[in-house]
């Protein structure tokens, strides 16, 4: 009976994303259920969202090992030190955010991220 790492497993914060979009236009549900299902998919998507590392490579391009979140990079040790320095100097914000943008899942993974924090606010607003 055990299964190993269905897709649904590992994709469940863009489900429950999609759950919270459609509890912020249900009636009966409080905006802390709301915006507390928003932050969760907020916090899903920085430290275990299904991404690629996106730190950047010595010579050109990204990383493009798996890694979990945006805020993580994927094994080397190095590339996770890299994405936190990144976020902590701004010079090099842009760069990280890049990588935030470098692979399709990444694209999808900001973006829901985005979503998350606007939905937290409108949550509250509700
Ligand atoms: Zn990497």
């Amino acid at each position: 009976m055990v299964r190993k790492k269905s897709p649904l497993y590992r994709y469940w914060g863009y489900l429950l994303l999609v759950a919270a979009v459609i509890l912020l236009f249900a009636r009966d549900v409080g905006p802390l259920v709301v915006s507390g299902a928003f932050a969760l998919c907020f916090t899903w998507m920085l430290v275990a969202a299904p991404t690629w590392c996106g730190a950047k490579n010595r010579g050109e391009g990204y990383c493009r090992n798996n890694s979990s979140g945006l805020l993580g990079g994927c094994k080397l040790r190095q590339h996770k030190w890299q994405r936190f320095k990144a976020l902590t100097r701004l010079g090099t914000l842009g760069d990280a955010l890049r990588g935030w943008f470098s692979g399709a899942q990444q694209q999808v993974a900001t973006l829901a991220l985005i979503v998350s924090a606007v939905g937290v606010v409108a949550g509250l607003f509700k």
